[in-house]
């Protein structure tokens, strides 16, 4: 049976993108090729907050917990699902214990509405060979819609691939791609992080859309440089742009300029409902 390495599976409200508003499961993976930790620093500064609290961890005081975490204001705001000193708070769990857990936290017990995220660090890394066990699961069979929330960098493996294209066709399930491309603010580079022949791959088993995290009016003028590499390659998708999220300050400086940035090219505009519903906390 397989097993997938799950930094945090929780019962929420999705609060971006496409499925905004919608109760959904979040399956949230371990690891990532990224680090994003440009995101809320100066030009060309890297945060250091969740290298600090891996020191804490692993020298003074060991977390226990997710929820014991503290939140940070700069970098990837997902950092233990990906910071090697904190794989010890992810377990490796086979897709009978996932769906049991599944079947837990969903209050009536059984798919309703619900719609699964699989989200990460990267959900599109290694675990694409473990994902057919976990969907073909019984516990699975009444669940319609799932979003992979990627940074779009991952091709499809021809295994998965084919696997989803079956399951998308399928009467009633619906399959979409969540692709945050990262621009430079987020600190990775532009070659290795913005991949539009990757994110056309997924548009031909779902439906995929892009989704900018924007603080300043540079990262508008790179969405838009990214836009223009994206149609050319011949993407089709939704344009989301979304303010930098973390603390409720930055986000409350940035989202109506984003939302109006957004309706000046008939791009769409996504909220982050977790921080202002949950102030972003774990398991959000
Ligand atoms: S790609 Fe996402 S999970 Fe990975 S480091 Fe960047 S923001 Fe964090």
């Amino acid at each position: 049976m397989s097993k997938i390495k799950i930094a945090e599976l929780f019962y929420s409200i999705q609060g971006e993108g496409r499925y905004m508003g919608v109760p959904s499961v979040f399956l949230r993976t371990f690891g990532c090729n990224f680090k994003c930790a440009g995101f809320g620093m100066p030009h060309g500064e890297m945060s250091h907050e969740a290298t600090d609290i891996a020191a804490t961890h692993t020298m003074i005081t060991p977390f226990t917990k997710y929820e014991d975490l503290p939140l940070v204001s700069t970098g990837c705001d997902s950092y233990a699902s990906w910071h090697p000193d904190f794989k010890d708070l992810s377990p490796m769990l086979t897709s009978e214990a996932i769906t049991d857990r599944i079947m837990e936290i969903i209050p009536h017990g059984e798919w309703k509405d619900e719609h699964l995220v699989i989200t990460g660090g990267e959900p599109l890394l290694g675990w694409q060979r473990a994902y057919p066990d976990l969907l073909n699961n019984p516990k699975m069979r009444d669940l319609k819609e799932i979003t992979f929330e990627t940074n779009g960098t991952q091709k499809l493996t021809p295994e998965f691939k084919s696997y989803l294209a079956k399951w998308n066709s399928t009467v009633g399930n619906e399959l979409t791609f969540s692709v945050s491309a990262k621009l430079p603010a987020s600190g990775e580079k532009w070659e290795e992080a913005i991949l539009p022949e990757v994110v056309c791959e997924y548009e031909e088993v779902g439906t995929a859309y892009l989704k900018f995290v924007v603080a300043t009016e540079q990262d508008i003028a790179d969405a838009e440089r990214a836009v223009e590499e994206f149609r050319t390659a011949g993407f089709r998708g939704h344009i989301y742009l979304m303010p930098v999220g973390g603390v409720e300050s930055v986000y409350n400086l940035n989202a109506k300029n984003v939302a109006l940035a957004a309706m000046k090219r008939g791009w769409r505009y996504s909220d982050r409902l977790q921080v202002p519903l949950f102030k972003n906390e774990w398991g959000t």
